[in-house]
């Protein structure tokens, strides 16, 4: 198979919209933009080896490099309508790029998003997707927005996939039904896109969780000029995993402050939107927690139930740490 059967066969599936003018196939796409409308640009890459293992199967492949440039439009309230595929592979192995296409087209078609074009080149294994998304004219969620009085919220089950990925490395045991649960929010994260759509009238500042809670959340404090108390215990994860005989406090702590990769949303917003964001939570059938409140001040406390001070070894995940 050459370059452009594999562009022809395998990515040109679409059909255009009525935005798109151009999509796969010349130089650039074309997009009319309607206006009314602030447009989105991220890209997030997965390289191998750093981002995933050389034996990771196609399929889960595809769903995450989407996956998680969805979950940065997610984190802006962002609705994503294109997205660009830059792929770096060793051979053009049918099989396998037909795994990973109708993967990657499944969850692009889930989400209403169409591939408009990308680059293709033999090397070793690096999956970069750009994402373009809408937002209705300066509505964005931003993470300089957050104010003091906020409640902070944060979407699903933390710490499943640093648990995962620390079973990989034998730094723990897992019964094979916790480890499964973890492993396939490792694997496959659940972009929160209805939610962060949801909260665009609700919410102040939004972040999704890709480099652990406390990191994270660290970049709207930053951006807002503003603190945080956060009670660590109300951190929502899966019971089976907090319960999990011989884990000490410290272990499960670490991986649902400083653990990557669940692709969650932490939110801020004021305590009159309670009802409306739970409601919210119920239509998009995403769980929400309160997990604690922003500040004046500019740091993070961290607590328990008790009241007891919780220091942090490590805020989350630096590439270059
Ligand atoms: P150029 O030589 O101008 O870079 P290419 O021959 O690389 O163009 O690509 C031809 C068309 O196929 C372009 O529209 C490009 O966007 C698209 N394309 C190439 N690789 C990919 C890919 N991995 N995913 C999606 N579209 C791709
Ligand atoms: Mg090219």
């Amino acid at each position: 198979m050459t370059e452009f059967d594999f562009i022809r066969l395998y990515l040109q599936r679409q059909q255009q919209d009525s935005e798109l003018v151009l999509g796969i196939g010349d130089d650039a796409a074309i997009i009319r933009p309607r206006s009314g409308y602030d447009l989105h640009f991220s890209t997030d890459m997965l390289v191998g080896g750093t981002h995933f293992f050389s034996d990771v199967a196609p399929a889960d492949l595809a769903h995450k490099v989407l996956a998680v440039n969805l979950s940065d439009m997610a984190a802006m309230g962002a609705r994503p309508r294109w997205a660009l595929l830059s792929v770096a592979l060793p051979e053009l192995n049918k099989d396998w790029l037909t795994a990973f296409c109708d993967a990657l087209f499944t969850l692009a078609a889930r989400f209403g998003v169409t591939l408009i074009g990308g680059d293709t080149t033999k090397g070793n294994w690096v999956f970069n997707v750009n994402i373009i998304g809408e937002t209705p004219y300066q509505q964005a969620l931003r993470r300089d927005a957050a104010q003091a009085g906020d409640d902070i919220w944060v979407s699903g089950l933390l710490g499943l996939a640093a648990a995962a990925l620390d079973r990989h490395w034998n730094k723990v045991t897992l019964p094979a039904t916790v480890f499964a649960q973890c492993e396939e929010r490792r694997l496959r994260p659940e972009p929160r896109v209805a939610l962060g759509q949801e909260l665009l009238s609700l919410a102040h500042a939004a972040q999704d969780i890709s480099d652990g809670l406390a990191q994270d959340i660290g970049h709207i404090l930053k951006a807002s000029k503003v603190g945080a108390e956060i009670n660590a215990d109300l951190i929502p994860t899966l019971t089976a995993l907090a319960q999990q005989p011989g884990l000490t406090p410290a272990q499960l702590r670490h991986w649902l402050l400083a653990g990557g990769d669940d692709y969650e949303l932490v939110f801020t917003a004021a305590p009159a939107q309670r009802e409306a964001i739970i409601a919210a939570a119920e239509r998009t059938h995403t769980p929400v927690t309160r997990i604690g409140v922003i500040t004046t001040g500019t740091q993070l406390h961290l607590h328990d139930h008790a009241g007891n001070v919780i220091q942090l070894q490590q805020q989350g995940f630096d590439h270059f740490g």
